[in-house]
């Protein structure tokens, strides 16, 4: 007998999924925040976790957490779904909507987890070619309709572009399809339009959003869901019971509570996004994209050697250039002052 079993053969060639983890001084490759969250925040969840009864499991619809993001958006708590960061809520989404006789259609350049959630969910994906200016116009609309998907996700603003996506492309996709039509919103507190007012008008609109980025709490890994009721109810069925721990739950529900206190470093995101936007484009060779989130996409002749004399540099950003349409792309994620210098600094020594 062998003393192990293949695993799924569709899973063979299947890499595990994530941004590399280096032991390096400035990290500006996961467009987290560099600013920690505010310090009378892990008092207070210390003391409220102090009152709860963890030999019991944590309340399985976690209402208080629902009930307080739905007055914050102005929704109802039937409308409103969290789980363990907003790829859970993908993945939820996969599970409820994708599967081998569904197809779910996505624009490239995209976020990278779409095409591994859509394999593990074993769901056809039809990637759909942004405009060449990376927008989402014209004949990526019409390709995106003839796809004729069950769901299509719309990346608002884009990553890795950092471009925004017009209430317009939105209403025109789910006006021209039978599609569930998904936006992502990891980074919209940073820029761009919420679709929150359309969720009034579009019945088939789902809003993903997470508490990684602007809300500074990658560590806490927690995501939400703002849809119909019935896309809440569909969710329920794929979901594993109790699937929110109680920790999380409260310490969710502490983060909202202090809500402007968490975003209130997002002013000077957008400055230092527009320093250092500036100065790469004083720089011969870097040619940058302009962005709407907390992070800068970048094209130069050598991205890996690039990369990597940055990286000895002392900062960890992201290399793209090897992912559909993005040649010579490099990422870099806007921390605080001194670390943006860090970078600007290693990317002029690398170039
Ligand atoms: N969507 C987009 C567009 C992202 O960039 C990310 C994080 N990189 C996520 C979703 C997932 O974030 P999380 O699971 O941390 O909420």
């Amino acid at each position: 007998m062998a003393d192990r079993i293949p695993v799924r053969p569709d899973l063979a060639g299947l890499e595990p999924y994530g941004a590399p983890q280096l032991d390096v001084a400035v990290l500006l490759n996961t467009n987290e925040t560099a600013e920690p969250p505010p310090p009378e925040y892990l008092d207070e969840v210390a003391r409220r976790i102090e009152a709860l009864q963890l030999n019991r499991y944590p309340d399985r619809p976690h209402r208080l957490l629902r009930e307080t993001i739905a007055a914050q958006t102005g929704l109802t708590a039937d409308r409103v779904w969290a789980a363990n960061g907003s790829n859970e809520i993908l993945q939820q989404l996969f599970l409820a909507y994708g599967g081998p006789d569904r197809r779910v259609v996505t624009f490239q350049p995209g976020y990278s987890m779409y095409p591994v959630i859509a394999q593990v969910t074993m769901t056809p994906l039809a990637p759909v070619d942004l405009a060449a200016d990376f927008t989402l116009t014209g004949a990526a609309i019409d390709a995106a309709v003839d796809a004729d998907g069950d769901v299509v996700i719309v990346t608002n603003p884009n990553n890795p572009t950092g471009m925004t996506v017009g209430a317009d492309a939105i209403r025109e996709l789910h006006e021209r399809t039978r599609a569930l039509i998904v936006v992502d919103e990891a980074y919209v507190e940073f820029g761009g339009d919420t679709a929150l007012p359309l969720l009034a008008e579009l019945p088939r609109l789902a809003i993903v959003r997470t508490f990684s980025k602007a809300f500074r709490l990658a560590g806490l890994r927690l995501g939400y869901l703002l849809a119909q009721e019935w896309v809440v109810e569909d969710i329920r069925r794929v979901r594993l019971p109790y699937h929110l721990d109680a920790i999380k739950q409260v310490a969710a529900v502490t983060a909202l509570e202090m809500r402007d206190a968490f975003l209130d470093h997002r002013r000077r995101v957008a400055e230092e996004r527009e320093r250092v936007a500036g100065r790469l484009g004083e720089l011969d060779g870097v040619e940058p994209f302009p962005s709407s989130a907390n992070f800068i996409l970048f094209r130069v002749a050598d991205p890996g050697g690039v990369w990597q004399r940055v990286l000895d540099g002392g900062v960890l950003i992201r290399d793209f250039s090897d992912k559909p349409r993005l040649d010579g792309c490099l990422r870099v994620t806007i921390g605080t002052y001194a670390e943006n210098d860090a970078f600007l600094a290693a990317l002029e020594a690398a170039l």
